[in-house]
């Protein structure tokens, strides 16, 4: 009987999330993101599951019976653009003693709000990296289970981080014994911590390695968890079939995070050559959030930010964007990660300039938000290009990406699993 209802619900869930049909699309241009290449007139036809099943030329495409392609004749076809770093369920008004005011079911809404808007900006798929409360589980299921609108997500959970760390709350006085709840000190105790956010639905672990920029009374260079803490983080988490996220500024902290087996640095802002060669040897991810800096400095002071917050940007944004240039000429994987949270949400396609700006091809950029992208998060058979047994998670802009990345920042269609969410350029 039990089983009966688990079929019921599975069917019930299924005809909500994916396409009633199959169907296609007809690209005037589709970017190829792994070869770079710029093809002309492609058809993408996806099957009722919203899988994609061929990509190729207009001419040659078979189209499902009854279908008609979706005409994008005058624009440019992607993949869906992948952000490694985002905090839905949070806004940049939440900053410092306002955050305290804020309860985690009115967070839950927030992440609702901006899953939406991450969406429509052509974002079909993100990992969100801290949230208080389980609020991001909550986001995510009501994403797959059709009720809210919103990109394909992989959560954390709450953060786990050291007493009095980044990933603590530090703001509150002794007698309120406050503590944030992925709080964890020591190796058995942080090994327990992964186990419990991964029976309360996280598909990743998220950690604190060093101190931060937003929080109070610690340092972004500075060390937090220890070796010993992070071997055994990620021992549990990658026994249990999680991946690791660190957040590490400090150059110490980047190298024990890497040397520890993490899959990914957040942050990177004062990786030196030895941490840049050892993520090469490891095959691990380098995330630099670089667009953020500029809105820190002109808004952070408005949306609530702390004084020394603003102070330890000043410091640490454009070393940051310079070890960013360094790191990816020598060679080092890059995934496109933003800290969407801390500006507000929506915005993510501004950092690509940022990326252009400091080093790379507008290529580069792209591929760490599609294929690089996808590695890190696992899933680089689902999302990230357009070919065959990937979702149709497909974005349409108009002009060149590859000569002007800024047109990202105006997306002008974006299609999730087959399903259109937004079409600006469907004739009026
Ligand atoms: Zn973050």
């Amino acid at each position: 009987m039990r089983h009966f209802f688990a079929v019921l619900v599975c069917v019930f869930l299924f005809s909500r999330v994916t396409p009633a049909a199959p169907g296609a699309v007809r690209c005037g241009k589709l970017l190829d993101v792994r070869s770079g290449q710029m093809l002309p007139d492609q058809t993408v036809v996806f099957d009722a599951a919203g899988a994609i099943t061929s990509v190729g030329p207009s001419a040659s495409a078979k189209l499902p019976a009854g279908a008609t392609a979706i005409d994008l004749s005058n624009a440019t076809c992607l993949p869906g653009l992948i952000d490694v770093h985002t905090h839905l369920t949070g806004d940049p008004t939440g900053n410092g003693y306002a955050s305290l005011g804020i309860s985690i079911p009115r967070e839950a809404v927030t992440g609702a709000k901006n899953a939406r808007l991450t969406l429509r900006a052509g974002f079909t798929t993100v990992r969100n990296v801290g949230a208080s409360g389980y609020t991001d589980v909550a986001v995510r299921d009501g994403i797959d289970a059709g009720e809210i609108e919103g990109p394909r997500m992989r959560v954390s959970g709450p953060p786990l981080g050291i007493t009095g760390g980044h990933c603590d709350n530090n703001l509150l006085p002794s007698e309120f014994h406050y503590k944030e709840e992925g709080v964890a000190d020591g190796p058995w105790a942080a090994r327990a911590k992964v186990r419990e956010v991964v029976k309360y639905g996280a598909d990743l672990i998220k950690i604190c390695a060093s101190g931060g920029v937003l929080s109070k009374g610690d340092l972004p260079g500075t060390p937090q968890y220890t070796f010993e803490e992070m071997q055994a983080i990620v021992e549990e988490a990658h026994k249990l079939g999680r991946k690791v996220a660190a957040h590490a500024h400090g150059t110490q902290s980047i190298k024990d995070a890497i040397r520890a087996g993490i899959d990914s640095v957040e942050h990177s802002s004062l990786i030196d050559d030895e941490g840049i060669a050892l993520a090469k040897q490891h095959g691990t991810y380098l995330v630099f959030d670089i667009y953020n800096d500029d809105y820190i400095l002109q808004e952070g002071a408005k949306a609530g930010m702390l004084p020394e917050s603003i102070e330890k940007e000043k410091k640490i944004g454009r070393q940051q964007r310079e070890n960013f240039r360094h790191a990816f000429q020598s060679g080092a994987k890059i995934a496109f990660g933003t800290d969407a949270g801390v500006y507000p949400h929506g915005d993510n396609a501004k950092q690509f300039a940022k990326m252009v700006e400091w080093g790379m091809k507008p290529l580069d950029a792209i591929q760490a938000a599609t294929i690089n992208a996808a590695d890190l998060i696992g899933w680089p058979d689902k999302i990230g290009a357009l070919e065959n047994g990937h979702y149709a998670d497909l974005i349409a802009v108009s002009g060149d990406p590859l000569s002007d990345v800024r047109v990202l920042e105006s997306v002008k269609f974006v299609m999730k699993g087959g399903a259109v969410v937004r079409n600006d350029l469907a004739a009026k």
